[in-house]
């Protein structure tokens, strides 16, 4: 048997465990009843009448990757326990005016037990901003679970966490290793299913990155697993259509952070018309107009960040770009590239002068001084925040706060006029 103190905290289907750790766990049916409905009792969803089972059994359909739950199972727990206390911060930084602020602010809020959003520019620093609310639970032997809806940002955040901060720290996602029991957790938010009443503080960081916006089980996953007297911080570059609500109706603080770390203003898009780059692609050939934009960007010498949202198309992108700049390193990434961590590294050291990315890359990385181009601007894939994201990718740097940023259109979607919208908005409120 696995160490005992591994499932504090945890929930698991009465046939994930051996007879011996389920007599020692509490248990509940997994399916409940009200106004006559089954509820699932994991994902709180309706259970609907075509997911009944030959033998008249219920299953739930929406959170069966942790473990097919039916109405004859049963979810076991065990109760969280404390941890060693500790300081556990071990950062020599130093925050900015701004950060310092919303530092202190998360650490009040956190103490009066209010749930926080915080609305921060791409590019302001958020992460040391948490540094301190995260030492003070871990401080206490409480323990903290920092979650995100995208894999590439957990690693980073471990990353960076693991260098700042001297506890154990878990790190959970599909292609992770198991848990190890931590006062600190890394992981994506579907990973929360696993623990019950676990967390003193759930910081959800990209929460506009939420596969499909809004998605009720992922917030009830955060909700299961938060102690009943928890706290919960937000962390986004742009608001969803739920926490607006939850902010209207009073459940959650909004604070604005709208001012980078360098306290230059974000960089507004440029929306550029170009008709149809896909033909254009079709037939091999680079339209004149983004050709002598390229070309002219490439003598300031600064890295091209390209995005096109399809991957065959983007790569043949690539192609034709190399055929028509044979003097310029040209890498290309997407979701699908086993050596994309590679590119994203050469690109950064300087290895490569242009970078072709799905929208892969909207979000978590910073490469110093570089421009971006988003071609295809006004397809469907490009949302108002995965546009605000990848914006956000420019002027990063405090040697070059500025750069070009040109959004490539044959047409404004209105997912473009959104973005576009909050970037000034944002501007406005810090004030520059
Ligand atoms: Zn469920």
């Amino acid at each position: 048997m696995d160490h005992l103190e591994n499932y504090y905290g945890r929930q698991f289907l009465d046939y994930q465990l051996s007879p011996k750790l389920k007599a020692r766990a509490y248990q509940f049916p997994a399916t409940f009843k009200k106004a006559d409905q089954l509820y699932c009792r994991r994902c709180n969803s309706r259970l609907l009448s075509e997911w009944c089972l030959p033998d008249g059994s219920y299953y739930c359909r929406n959170c069966i990757v942790f473990g097919r739950i039916t109405t004859d199972n049963k979810l076991c727990y065990f109760p969280q326990e404390n941890f060693k206390r500790g300081n556990y911060l071990n950062w020599q930084g130093q925050l900015t005016s701004y950060q310092a602020e919303i530092s202190a602010l998360l650490v009040s809020a956190v103490k009066a037990r209010e749930n926080i959003l915080v609305h921060a520019v791409t590019g302001s620093g958020k992460t040391e901003m948490i540094y301190k609310v995260v030492s003070l639970i871990l401080d206490k032997g409480a323990s903290v679970a920092l979650v995100s809806p995208r894999i590439d940002v957990c690693r980073e955040l471990y990353q960076r966490f693991k260098r700042d901060f001297t506890c154990h720290i878990s790190l959970l996602h599909t292609d992770s290793e198991e848990y190890h029991r931590a006062p600190l957790l890394i992981s994506t938010v579907h990973q929360l299913f696993k623990f019950y009443q676990a967390f003193d503080l759930i910081i959800i960081d990209e929460v506009d990155a939420f596969p499909y916006a809004d998605d009720k089980v992922l917030y009830q996953a955060v909700a299961n697993a938060l102690k009943s007297d928890g706290s919960k911080i937000f962390l986004t570059a742009t608001s969803t259509d739920h926490l607006d609500k939850e902010v209207k109706k009073g459940r959650l603080r909004r604070v604005h952070l709208a001012r980078r770390f360098h306290a230059y203003p974000l960089v507004v898009p440029r929306p550029v018309w170009l008709s149809n780059i896909e033909k254009a692609i079709k037939n091999r050939k680079l339209p004149s107009k983004l050709h002598s934009d390229i070309a002219r960007q490439r003598k300031t010498g600064y890295p091209l960040l390209v995005f096109y949202p399809t991957i065959k198309e983007g790569e043949e992108f690539g192609d034709i770009l190399k055929t028509n700049f044979p003097d310029e390193r040209i890498g290309f990434v997407s979701s699908q590239m086993e050596n994309r961590l590679k590119q994203v590294q050469d690109f950064r050291e300087g290895e490569l002068d242009i970078l072709i990315s799905t929208t892969i890359l909207e979000r978590g990385v910073t490469f110093p001084e570089i421009d971006v181009f988003i071609l295809n601007a006004n397809h469907r894939l490009y949302t108002k925040s995965a546009l605000v994201q990848i914006s956000g990718r420019v002027g990063r740097s405090d040697s070059r706060p500025i750069g070009l940023l040109n959004f490539y259109h044959d047409g404004i979607s209105k997912q473009m006029k959104k973005a576009i919208k909050d970037i000034k908005e944002m501007n406005k409120r810090g004030g520059l």
